[in-house]
Protein backbone atom coordinates (compact mmCIF):
# COMPACT_ATOMS: atom_id res chain seq x y z
CA UNK A 1 0.00 0.00 0.00
CA UNK A 2 1.30 3.61 -0.49
CA UNK A 3 1.79 6.00 2.50
CA UNK A 4 -0.66 6.95 4.96
CA UNK A 5 0.61 10.21 4.95
CA UNK A 6 -0.37 10.80 1.40
CA UNK A 7 2.85 11.33 -0.08
CA UNK A 8 2.81 8.70 -2.84
CA UNK A 9 5.93 6.52 -1.82
CA UNK A 10 5.29 2.90 -0.62
CA UNK A 11 4.27 2.45 2.63
CA UNK A 12 7.06 -0.01 4.85
CA UNK A 13 9.38 0.26 7.71
CA UNK A 14 11.90 2.12 6.43
CA UNK A 15 9.56 4.44 4.81
CA UNK A 16 8.82 5.70 8.78
CA UNK A 17 12.38 7.44 8.94
CA UNK A 18 12.65 8.72 5.21
CA UNK A 19 8.90 9.98 4.67
CA UNK A 20 9.08 13.97 5.05
CA UNK A 21 4.98 13.95 6.52
CA UNK A 22 6.80 12.06 9.53
CA UNK A 23 9.39 14.74 10.50
CA UNK A 24 7.25 17.02 12.44
CA UNK A 25 5.95 13.77 14.65
CA UNK A 26 9.99 12.55 14.97
CA UNK A 27 10.65 15.83 15.89
CA UNK A 28 8.04 15.90 18.36
CA UNK A 29 8.76 12.58 19.65
CA UNK A 30 12.04 13.88 19.78
CA UNK A 31 11.71 17.10 22.25
CA UNK A 32 8.98 14.98 24.35
CA UNK A 33 11.89 12.12 25.18
CA UNK A 34 14.27 14.45 25.78
CA UNK A 35 12.60 16.39 28.66
CA UNK A 36 11.36 13.26 29.76
CA UNK A 37 14.30 11.88 30.32
CA UNK A 38 15.63 15.45 32.32
CA UNK A 39 12.67 14.69 34.46
CA UNK A 40 14.16 10.91 34.85
CA UNK A 41 17.88 12.28 35.86
CA UNK A 42 17.00 15.31 37.91
CA UNK A 43 15.47 12.28 40.27
CA UNK A 44 18.35 10.90 40.80
CA UNK A 45 20.52 13.13 43.15
CA UNK A 46 23.92 12.07 42.32
CA UNK A 47 23.17 13.70 38.42
CA UNK A 48 20.54 16.22 40.02
CA UNK A 49 23.18 18.26 41.59
CA UNK A 50 25.21 19.09 38.45
CA UNK A 51 22.23 21.04 37.29
CA UNK A 52 19.26 20.84 34.76
CA UNK A 53 21.59 22.93 31.88
CA UNK A 54 24.47 20.19 31.83
CA UNK A 55 22.22 17.41 32.07
CA UNK A 56 19.84 18.64 29.04
CA UNK A 57 23.22 18.91 27.02
CA UNK A 58 24.43 15.56 27.87
CA UNK A 59 21.55 14.21 26.98
CA UNK A 60 21.34 16.46 23.54
CA UNK A 61 24.59 15.01 22.62
CA UNK A 62 23.21 12.06 23.18
CA UNK A 63 19.94 12.31 21.21
CA UNK A 64 20.69 14.83 19.02
CA UNK A 65 18.76 18.50 18.61
CA UNK A 66 16.84 17.45 15.43
CA UNK A 67 14.74 14.90 14.11
CA UNK A 68 17.26 14.90 10.50
CA UNK A 69 20.73 15.11 12.80
CA UNK A 70 22.61 12.09 12.51
CA UNK A 71 22.48 11.03 16.33
CA UNK A 72 19.13 11.01 16.58
CA UNK A 73 18.76 9.10 13.41
CA UNK A 74 21.00 6.15 14.57
CA UNK A 75 19.90 6.27 18.06
CA UNK A 76 15.75 6.26 16.49
CA UNK A 77 17.08 2.87 14.45
CA UNK A 78 18.54 1.57 17.40
CA UNK A 79 16.21 2.52 19.76
CA UNK A 80 13.29 0.56 17.91
CA UNK A 81 15.09 -2.84 18.23
CA UNK A 82 15.69 -1.76 22.11
CA UNK A 83 19.26 -1.93 21.35
CA UNK A 84 21.36 1.18 21.73
CA UNK A 85 25.49 1.74 21.05
CA UNK A 86 27.38 1.42 23.89
CA UNK A 87 29.47 4.46 24.04
CA UNK A 88 26.63 6.08 24.52
CA UNK A 89 25.80 4.32 27.65
CA UNK A 90 29.61 5.08 28.31
CA UNK A 91 28.88 8.63 28.01
CA UNK A 92 26.17 9.00 30.76
CA UNK A 93 28.49 7.20 33.12
CA UNK A 94 31.52 9.50 32.92
CA UNK A 95 29.48 12.74 32.27
CA UNK A 96 26.98 11.91 35.07
CA UNK A 97 30.01 10.18 36.92
CA UNK A 98 27.93 7.59 37.77
CA UNK A 99 28.25 3.83 37.58
CA UNK A 100 27.97 1.84 34.78
CA UNK A 101 25.39 -0.37 36.39
CA UNK A 102 23.30 3.04 36.88
CA UNK A 103 24.27 4.15 33.27
CA UNK A 104 22.82 1.24 32.02
CA UNK A 105 19.20 1.56 33.75
CA UNK A 106 19.22 5.07 33.13
CA UNK A 107 19.82 4.27 29.51
CA UNK A 108 17.09 1.26 29.36
CA UNK A 109 14.75 3.99 31.33
CA UNK A 110 15.34 6.52 27.99
CA UNK A 111 14.98 3.51 25.64
CA UNK A 112 11.70 2.54 27.11
CA UNK A 113 10.25 6.03 27.25
CA UNK A 114 11.44 6.52 23.79
CA UNK A 115 9.52 3.50 22.36
CA UNK A 116 6.68 4.22 24.30
CA UNK A 117 6.04 7.81 23.10
CA UNK A 118 6.69 6.31 19.61
CA UNK A 119 4.00 4.13 20.12
CA UNK A 120 1.91 6.93 21.07
CA UNK A 121 2.63 9.43 18.76
CA UNK A 122 3.22 7.10 15.44
CA UNK A 123 2.44 3.99 16.01
CA UNK A 124 -1.00 4.24 16.93
CA UNK A 125 -2.11 7.13 14.44
CA UNK A 126 -0.44 5.73 11.54
CA UNK A 127 -2.33 1.89 12.37
CA UNK A 128 -5.49 3.73 13.03
CA UNK A 129 -4.93 5.62 9.49
CA UNK A 130 -4.61 2.01 7.60
CA UNK A 131 -7.85 0.92 9.50
CA UNK A 132 -9.46 4.06 7.54
CA UNK A 133 -7.80 3.44 4.55
CA UNK A 134 -8.88 0.08 4.65
CA UNK A 135 -12.69 0.75 5.23
CA UNK A 136 -12.40 3.26 2.16
CA UNK A 137 -11.18 -0.05 -0.17
CA UNK A 138 -13.90 -2.58 1.47
CA UNK A 139 -11.36 -4.34 3.13
CA UNK A 140 -12.04 -6.11 6.19
ZN1 LIG B 1 5.22 9.08 3.21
Amino acid sequence: MKCVMNCNKKENWNHLFECQAYELIWQKILEIITEKSIIICLKQKQIKCQGEDFIRNVLQDILGITARSEKFQKFQHLALKVKVETHLTIKLQKDFKITLNEAQILMANILIRFILTFKELLWKPKCEQIILWEKRKGIT
